[in-house]
């Protein structure tokens, strides 16, 4: 399973035409198949290296009244927790935050010079990070102001600050984690060799503690033999009890670690489990309320259960200590709340594509030995996400496939769900970044991608994930791993080309799903430009291609281009130095990648190693040099940020005069600063 948007959205997914206007009204798309431009301005901010957007939720507002209270009080207890993550990742990320936010907002602050500028770009940085420390190369920011102008600044300003109480960290301490470079300089340290714990800077483990004194613990206390384990150490953080000097477990839980912050996310799960949409999903909330009165683990996963099946209720929310990257050895989950109501219609296309899966198996160009006589597509959900907090924001996912306990998974499957809104704001926010007009030569092509490229990459990613991986069979006693090192690149360019070669069939315009026979070739042109050229951006120069869902489309594009050469199918054009990819002859290019297809089926049918590690190595490996060069160089000179996350909508409940609530609004207009000193000032549960 893998998102394939995960990869290519961003700057790969740029296309044409810049339209967006100042109009805040959250217009739903009425026609789900056109991708013209919305009226709706997505770009909030832009500093350092990254961009923020903003998000709209279509259909929000003709929900029922008792689904928008039940989304209104699950987003309160989305953002309720959020402090908590800023002290999971430093110990001191809640009062430098009082600190910056003090100064930035202070009317005795100087704001006249470079000084100013830069502070206002690392506060902004900071607000992104959740933290001291970038969300991704988890690398401390570096301050482009003076300590002398900080410290004058810190002076005046005139209101006193509690964190300067007694047994607060001094302003010399936050000082030197801010501004000396050796200072926590990385939060999580992965180095092989080094001891994890102590050169993170997360605060997860109490400093101090060695990667051995955890180790040790955990070993002593886990049980392996057991079919369905807890996952150890995910509501915890670890440290050494000064009495007894014994390493102990401090859970985050009523009463525990964060428990005002949790108090309040509970107080929320209770007015929200009133308004649930089915008694399981009722069910659902009462026991994450209870795992989180009690911090045990094995209430998580009886939630987790419950929530994996589910499946009935529109609305759908996580809320908890999930994903595990924050942390060197993998256990602690950082906070993370995403809400969310299912997109019907564009449910429906992926619904639709499962009903048809034995169509696409019947009719695909592989061998007939190769094909499944009875196949069974996967109905991937679609979602409309409503709320981000957490370790989701501002930085999101795209795509969230949970939960993440293995045995449950195994039990009872997961639940797998693409954010379509989250993918059309990143989307529509590409306009006019300048990136087609660099690297597509034509027009005409930039239109056809302006049309269709979105709604054919989503097909593309519906096509590869319901039914692409699923597709074909193996031998008889053939090997699943046979094609070791080189299976997954492979199994990636199997989903693919299974996409490809479908996303141009008649049979899409007939299920309704592209409105177009012509649709197709945005998502063609599209995918040889990124395989053959601009996914180079993101190698550095002199390296080869490694990772395997980059091989995978190297792979495919490099085929059907030499495959091609003959009859000029594709072909890479030099005009005044630029090289450029044209695309001759589309049904051709279909064709071809029939062709391979089957090849790769093949391979992976008969367990062919050889023939698989041949097509790779050939084909998705090797870079040359000089079109690398040449594309970092185009890309330079495009203001493209490689980050992008969001601002979430401002939800407001509207009361008659006894007070009730009659309806819950939302608003649009929130700029990146003021969202971020709103919910420091009124969800600040931990830094009091
Ligand atoms: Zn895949």
């Amino acid at each position: 399973m893998t998102n394939l948007r995960t990869i290519i959205t961003g700057a790969a997914l740029a296309v044409a035409v810049s339209s967006s206007m100042n109009i805040t009204a959250a217009n739903p798309r009425p026609d789900a198949l056109s991708s013209a431009p919305a009226p709706f301005d997505y770009t909030v901010d832009r500093f350092a290296d990254i961009e923020v957007l903003r998000y709209q939720v279509p259909g929000f507002e003709s929900l029922p009244l008792r689904q928008k209270m039940l989304i209104y009080y699950l987003t309160e207890a989305a953002i309720a927790g959020r402090d908590m993550l800023w002290d999971q990742n430093n110990i001191y990320n809640l009062p430098i935050r009082e600190l910056l936010e003090s100064v930035y907002t202070s009317e005795a602050t100087d704001r006249s010079g470079d000084d100013w500028k830069a502070f206002e770009t690392y506060l902004k940085q900071v607000w992104f990070g959740n933290g001291i420390h970038h969300h991704y190369s988890m690398d401390k920011f570096t301050p482009g102001f003076s300590r002398e102008w900080f410290t004058e600044q810190v002076a005046k300003i005139p209101e006193p600050i509690g964190m300067f109480d007694e047994g607060k960290p001094s302003f010399d301490l936050l000082a030197d984690v801010i501004f000396d470079p050796e200072v926590m300089s990385k939060r999580v340290n992965q180095a092989e060799g080094a001891d994890l714990i102590a050169t993170s800077a997360n605060n997860l483990y109490e400093t101090g503690l060695t990667q051995a004194d955890v180790e040790a613990y955990y070993n002593a206390i886990k049980d392996t033999t057991v079919a369905n384990p807890i996952s150890y150490g995910l509501n915890t953080r670890v440290a050494r009890d000064p009495q007894s000097g014994r390493i102990v477990e401090q859970p985050y839980r009523l009463g525990g670690l964060y428990s005002p912050a949790i108090s309040r996310i509970v107080d929320n799960l209770r007015a929200a489990a009133d308004y649930a949409d089915t008694p399981a999903q009722r069910e659902v909330i009462s026991k994450l309320i209870q795992y989180y009165a009690t911090g045990n683990l094995a209430d998580f996963d009886e939630y987790s259960i419950l929530w994996v099946d589910d499946t009935d209720s529109r609305v759908d929310f996580i809320n908890g200590f999930i994903e595990s990257y924050g942390d060197p050895l993998g256990m602690t989950g950082a906070y993370e709340s995403i809400v969310n109501f299912k997109d019907l219609e564009a449910s429906g296309r992926t619904e639709t594509i499962s009903a048809n899966a034995q169509w696409f198996e019947d009719h695909s160009p592989v061998d007939p030995r190769f094909r499944k006589d009875k196949v069974k597509g996967v109905t991937a959900k679609v979602i409309t996400a409503a709320i981000l907090a957490g370790d989701a924001y501002p930085a999101t996912p795209i795509g969230i496939n949970l939960p993440n306990a293995n045995w449950i998974r195994a039990a009872h499957g997961s639940k797998s769900v693409t954010i379509e809104n989250i993918t059309r704001a990143y989307d529509e926010a590409s306009h006019g970044n300048g990136f087609n007009e660099e690297f597509v030569p034509d027009a005409a092509t930039r239109k056809l991608l302006d049309k269709y490229l979105f709604i054919t990459d989503n097909l593309h990613t519906d096509l590869h994930e319901c039914l692409g991986h699923g597709s074909g069979r193996l031998l008889p006693g053939v090997d699943p791993d046979a094609l070791k090192a080189h299976g997954s690149t492979l199994e990636e360019a199997r989903a693919d080309l299974f996409a490809l070669y479908y996303l141009a069939d008649p049979k899409l315009v007939e299920l309704g799903l592209l409105d177009s026979p012509e649709a197709y070739k945005a998502s063609y042109y599209k995918y040889l430009l990124n395989g053959l050229m601009t996914q180079l951006m993101r190698i550095e120069p002199g390296k080869d291609v490694e990772e395997a869902h980059m091989r995978n489309r190297k792979l495919i594009a490099e085929w059907v281009l030499e495959k091609g050469k003959p009859a000029k199918v594709v072909e890479l054009v030099n005009r005044k130095g630029k090289t450029y990819v044209k695309i001759n002859d589309y049904e051709a290019l279909r064709g071809l990648f029939g062709e391979l297809l089957a090849e790769v089926q093949r391979i992976r049918s008969e367990g062919d190693y050889e023939a698989g590690r041949d097509l790779v190595e050939k084909y998705g490996v090797k870079v040359d040099p000089k079109l690398h060069r040449e594309v970092l160089d185009r890309y330079s000179h495009l203001d493209i940020a490689p980050y992008r996350g969001f601002v979430n909508p401002v939800y407001t409940p509207v009361t008659d005069a006894d007070g009730r609530i009659t309806d819950i609004t939302i608003d649009y207009t929130e700029d990146y600063p003021s969202q971020m000193l709103r919910y420091s000032r009124d969800y600040s549960t931990l830094n009091k």
